[in-house]
């Protein structure tokens, strides 16, 4: 697989490759067993970057759950105002148990919304499971207690996380050349 990729005139490196990623989707989905197999969870699909993640952990999950996607689009270095829901969820979520699925959480704007929203609607619990995870960046209030890997804070792109539209499909994780 290329080391380098070049996509609208920018360069990017592999940073992951497929089976480091699959080994941490693997291990996400022991412990999202381990700790809700008995709570018939609501899992949350954030669209559209989420997408292949989602694939990969729910064919994990062996136990009964529902699956709704949501879209929230947001803009780059603003604030949780600025982001506009496009698709809200479909399913009450009253007394339900929330895991919200997200590619990837950076400063944890877009999270902190979707998990304000799931709370109105009356769930009795929402957690977070994402896949990437920038610590360094991250300045919301909520915990993030599942994820798979922690990463810089540089643009990434591939498993499902693009650049102006491309790059989704991308079987391994690359970051944006300095
Ligand atoms: P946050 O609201 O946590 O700052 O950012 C979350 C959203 O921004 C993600 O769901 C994703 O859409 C986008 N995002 C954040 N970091 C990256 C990145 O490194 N690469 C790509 N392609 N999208 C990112």
């Amino acid at each position: 697989m290329a080391k380098y990729i070049e996509i609208d005139k920018k360069r990017f490196v592999k940073l992951l490759a497929p089976d480091t990623i699959a080994a941490a989707v693997r291990s996400m989905a022991n412990n999202i067993t381990r700790d809700f197999s008995h709570k018939s969870p609501v899992m949350l699909v954030v669209l559209n970057g989420s997408f292949i993640f989602a694939a990969d952990l729910l064919r994990q999950l062996d136990f009964p759950l529902d699956i709704s996607f949501i879209k929230i689009k947001s803009y780059a270095g603003t604030t949780q105002q600025n982001l506009v829901w496009e698709l809200e969820p479909d399913m009450n979520l009253q007394n339900r148990t929330v895991i919200i699925i997200e590619d990837i959480v950076d400063t944890g704007n877009t999270l902190m919304a979707i998990h304000e929203k799931v709370i109105q609607m009356g769930a009795l619990s929402c957690d977070v499971a994402t896949l990437f995870f920038k610590p360094d960046t991250y300045r919301g209030r909520l915990q993030i207690l599942y994820f798979g890997l922690q990463i810089a804070p540089a643009f990434v792109i591939g498993y499902g996380l693009d650049v102006n539209g491309k790059g989704r499909n991308l079987p391994a994780l690359y970051q944006l050349e300095k």
